[in-house]
């Protein structure tokens, strides 16, 4: 119920209380009215009666009693009227006439206890008083009673009865009520009238008040207040009004400017205070996130805190987070939760078969079942591509359960990509540096790691070799009378043979195994946690597929062979360039017993001493 018809409502009940009190007293009072009128006119006519009996007894006329009996009960309103004798009476004077004696119980009650007796019976037609009053006999009287009756002073010498007719009291009595009442309903109708007319506007204002107020605690300041008010009411409305679009202009432009800074397509709410709130707090987060990446190391310490985020802010509990070469098309992987993958291996070699890398444009399966032919997943993901530059390209792909769980992370994804564009630049300038470190750890013609990368790979893992038990054989290889090469076929003769030789010893070892470009044409490989037997089977291997290895300059075929020497750490070795120096030693015990040889290096070549 609005304000208004409350007000309507509650003058309307106090209105309808005060009549029908009034109506009620008013009823109460007619009853009381009319009843005594008629007891009053009993009284009187008994009183008439009595005298008029006792002058007809006194002046010896008794018996044309009758006479005067009926025209007094001609009097108005006296429906019947009747006299009684009590028995002292009848003793002595007689019977009487036959109407004068008892009617019934209420007569003979009233001579028998000398009380007078009213009583009133009434129903939808009519209503009647009866009243019976006694006549005692009184010595005290004028005449004295006594003085004729056979007598006691108190006895009862007979007894009047009357019915009066009140139905015409009542009949005025309900009259009156029904104008009563009808005045009543006239006034009510007024006063709700004039309540409603004076009232409405102040209660349509008070409304219009709580809808905008109502509706400005969810942040919406569009409200604008009306009233047909004039003075205050108007003056009030044009306030509230001055006020909320002061509002609606400072809290919408904070709001606009905040987005410019942050896409907000994942906040629902409209209120733009509080979106206000959560845009601060989301730029707050990608500023620490930016301000810590730009100390980070390296590529993979920036990798790491935006899968922290992922799993941490974003909640993410299966995700995968690849890394596209653009220019190899090759796809590695970066973090995955589960090491379940849900992207089928042979998109790893080929990235162009990754649909969101292809399209460059993000991939929803809520869009369409089986929208990638490469994912193995059955129930829903998302693969989102972000490009870094023209070399590089990552690639975040999540799954979720169900369709729900899907579309919330979906929903997550404008604060990723701010938290993505905060990391784009750190990444592609340790990418840059990674690279250029790369580029100055490798030999370019081989691609091999170079001398440098040796002294920094031996240098940080020889303590680690020492802890934890790592053992490597050191293999030095050197082509046996290279020279000879760039002398007869050239300088890129020479570099063919160099090639090959770094190709073969690549497909020899295994991943684990470190291949260097030591020198012109000298490696060394570091075989890792290997036997002497097992290095030796690897030297052997390296050196035979080598010297039948054909390479053909102008008309004619050569064929090449090699020297290697082999030392093992710890065993011959504490230290790792110690055994590097032995190996070297135990390369040219090869070269000067004949070449295309392998040899394990032995104490007895070794009379230098502890120099290193
Ligand atoms: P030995 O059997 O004693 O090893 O005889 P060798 O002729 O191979 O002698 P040495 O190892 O001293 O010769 C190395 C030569 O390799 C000298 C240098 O001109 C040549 N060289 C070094 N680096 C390169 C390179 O990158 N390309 C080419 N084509 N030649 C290189
Ligand atoms: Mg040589
Ligand atoms: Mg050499």
């Amino acid at each position: 119920m609005n304000a208004n018809r409350k007000i309507l409502f509650i003058v309307a009940l106090m209105l309808i209380g005060l009549a029908v009190a009034t109506i009620t007293n008013v009823a109460l009072n007619f009853r009381d009215y009319g009843y005594n009128n008629a007891i009053e006119k009993s009284k009187m006519t008994a009183e008439i009666v009595r005298d008029g009996l006792t002058a007809h007894m006194v002046n010896g006329i008794m018996d044309k009693r009758e006479f005067f009996l009926a025209n007094i009960a001609n009097i108005k309103d006296v429906q019947k009227l009747w006299i009684v004798r009590s028995e002292n009476v009848v003793a002595q004077h007689g019977e009487g006439l036959e109407n004068e004696r008892p009617r019934d119980a209420i007569d003979r009650q009233v001579l028998k206890d000398g009380v007078a007796v009213r009583n009133i019976s009434e129903d939808a037609q009519n209503a009647v008083l009866r009243v019976t009053i006694p006549y005692i006999a009184t010595a005290y009287g004028n005449p004295n009673c006594l003085a004729c009756h056979n007598a006691k002073e108190g006895d009862v010498l007979g007894a009047i009865s009357m019915e009066f007719n009140i139905n015409d009291i009542r009949q005025t009595g309900a009259m009156t009520i029904a104008k009563i009442f009808g005045i009543n309903v006239i006034f009510i109708i007024i006063a709700l009238w004039v309540t409603n007319h004076y009232f409405k506007p102040y209660m349509k204002l008070f409304e219009n008040l709580q809808n905008g107020i109502k509706r400005a605690r969810t942040g919406d300041f569009s409200f604008r207040f009306t009233t047909t008010l004039k003075d205050a009411g108007s003056e009030v409305a044009d306030q509230m009004n001055t006020l909320f679009q002061k509002m609606e202009e400072t809290f919408g432009g904070i709001k606009h400017n905040l987005n410019t800074f942050a896409s907000r397509s994942n906040i629902s709410s409209n209120d733009p205070l509080s979106t206000a709130g959560i845009i601060i707090q989301e730029l707050s987060d990608v500023y620490k996130f930016k301000k810590t990446i730009e100390h980070d190391a390296n590529k993979d310490a920036v990798y790491e805190r935006f899968i922290y985020v992922l799993k941490e802010k974003f909640l993410f509990e299966h995700f995968a987070l690849y890394e596209v070469d653009k220019n190899s098309k090759e796809r590695k992987l970066i973090h995955i939760t589960d090491h379940k993958s849900f992207c089928l291996p042979s998109v790893d070699k080929d990235a162009n078969e990754c649909r969101g890398y292809r399209t460059a444009s993000d991939v929803y399966s809520t869009d369409f079942p089986n929208i990638c032919a490469n994912c193995a997943e059955d129930k829903e993901y998302s693969c989102i591509p972000f490009n870094i530059n023209d070399d590089l390209s990552l690639i975040l792909s999540y799954s979720a359960k169900d369709t729900e769980t899907i579309e919330r992370m979906n929903l997550a994804l404008p604060s990723i990509r701010n938290y993505f564009e905060a990391a784009k630049a750190v990444i592609e300038s340790r990418s840059l540096m990674d690279k250029l470190r790369d580029s100055s750890l490798r030999d370019g013609a081989t691609g091999l790691y170079n001398r440098r990368f040796l002294e920094e790979f031996i240098d940080k893992s020889s303590e680690q070799a020492a802890r934890s038990h790592i053992t490597y054989a050191v293999l030095m290889i050197d082509i046996d009378y290279f020279k000879m090469v760039n002398d007869t076929y050239g300088h890129d003769a020479g570099d063919v043979v160099i090639k090959s030789l770094s190709e073969i010893l690549v497909q020899s070892i295994r991943k684990a195994d470190l291949p260097v470009r030591y020198g012109g044409e000298e490696f060394l490989v570091l075989l890792h946690n290997t036997t002497p037997e097992g290095a030796l089977g690897v030297a052997e291997k390296i050196r035979t597929v080598f010297n039948d290895k054909k390479f053909q300059f102008g008309n004619d075929s050569i064929q090449k062979t090699l020297s290697i020497g082999i030392a093992h750490f710890p065993t011959q070795a504490d230290s790792i360039w110690k055994v590097i120096k032995f190996a070297d030693i135990a390369l040219y015990e090869g070269k000067h017993t004949g070449r295309n040889r392998v040899i394990e290096f032995e104490d007895r070549m070794f009379s230098g001493g502890d120099q290193f």
